[in-house]
């Protein structure tokens, strides 16, 4: 380890909070309720199932490096020009590759505490240095939220990018398109502002979160989403950003060649071709979020608000015995110990079935 560089030094091992392989094994996976990781319950339309089978002949070749068929989908679907996508494994290897192409040691690198647990690490990979800005209050109507105001206050001359997310993960919260755009209005040129999109899908149409009218005019930002969220296709690992062509130029430099599988490609170009089946998973979700927010507001739980498929709730002192205890119901949350959140834990949004199995759990260990 001495050998890593001083940033890779400091890094830990993703830890997913659970060993779900020993966990379905001992309870089934049926009767394993799993709602720690944000994944979608209601799976992943049928066309994109039929596309992977499709795939299956061309399993000794290698993908198509440019992934031409699925970013020509995309700039259709998102109105934008092709040369503004870059396609990653999963967002999340995008998040790393934006660091690692913009920000390196003596630069800054500006999120907010609470922000997607990936900034500071790939911040750290990239030998940057890390700038927290603390969060909004728990009072503030979107507690624990982003402060956009005290970000672009942080902004210094050797801050190279700013990462934001909206909705956010693991808080749910989210600001609104308009006082994004404020907040682009003041940050400088030539600092690169990445607006993680991961649950825009998600996220109800009259929240305005979503930042693509911003694309044109600021030449600065980079919007990154995910088919692992709203198309409920984690398992294939795709993500894209969508930027100015001369940033997506210099990311296409360092991504690896064939950084997306064949199986991937074909199962999310199917995937945006059915639109229905993203509304309708996304509407189940919607109404499982107001329904789960208040039965757990009912219990005299606090829950901030959320446009995501998942709630943060405060359980307050007793949270890792209540964790460990729902453990042992086959209930799995994901404890938010390691995200300076020590008294929250962040549940899934599931189906009405499984929310309903929670809420017993629950109640059960409550009493
Ligand atoms: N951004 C946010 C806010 C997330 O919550 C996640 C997944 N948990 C990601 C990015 C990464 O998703 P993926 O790599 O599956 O695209």
């Amino acid at each position: 380890a001495s050998r890593a560089t001083a940033g890779v030094r400091r890094l830990k091992a993703y830890d997913p909070g659970h060993d779900l392989v020993a966990l379905r094994e001992r309870f089934g996976e049926l009767a394993l309720v799993e709602l720690g990781s944000n994944e979608n319950p209601y799976g992943a339309s049928p066309a994109a199932r039929g596309a992977i089978l499709d795939e299956l002949h061309a399993l000794h070749r290698y993908p198509d490096p440019r992934g031409g068929v699925l970013k020509r989908a995309l700039a259709e679907k998102h109105g934008v020009d092709a040369c503004r996508i870059v396609l990653g494994n999963g967002s999340h290897e995008l998040l790393m590759q934006l660091a690692q192409v913009f920000a390196g040691p003596g630069d800054e690198v500006v999120f907010s505490q609470f922000g997607f647990a990936v900034f500071a690490l790939a911040t750290q990979a990239a030998g940057a240095s890390a700038c927290v800005v603390p969060a909004l209050g728990v009072d503030d109507p979107m507690p624990l939220g982003h402060d956009l105001d005290a970000i672009a206050a942080a902004i210094t001359p050797a801050t190279k990018l700013v990462y934001v997310a909206n909705p956010n993960n693991p808080t749910g919260t989210w600001f609104a398109r308009e006082r994004f755009a404020r907040f682009m209005a003041a940050v400088p040129p030539d600092v690169i502002v990445v607006m993680d999109e991961a649950y825009a899908e998600m996220a109800d149409a009259a929240a305005q979160t979503d930042a693509r009218p911003l694309l044109e005019q600021h030449a600065n930002l980079v919007i990154t989403r995910t088919f692992s969220k709203g198309y409920a296709l984690a398992g294939m690992r795709v993500g894209y950003a969508m930027a100015a062509p001369e940033l997506v130029a210099v990311m296409e430099r360092v991504r690896e060649s064939f950084n997306v599988n064949g199986p991937a490609l074909a199962a999310c170009a199917a995937a945006l071709g059915d639109e229905a089946h993203l509304a309708w998973s996304c509407e189940r979700n919607a109404e499982q979020r107001v329904a789960l927010s208040e039965a757990l507001r009912s219990r005299g739980l606090r829950v901030p608000p959320s446009q995501t498929n998942f709630v943060l709730v405060e359980l307050g002192e007793r949270t890792s015995k209540i964790e460990a205890a729902l453990l042992e119901r086959g209930v799995v949350l994901r404890p938010m110990r390691g995200y300076g959140l020590p008294t929250y834990s962040r549940i899934t949004i599931g189906t009405r079935d499984e929310n309903r199995r929670l809420l017993a759990a629950l109640d059960e260990v409550l009493a």
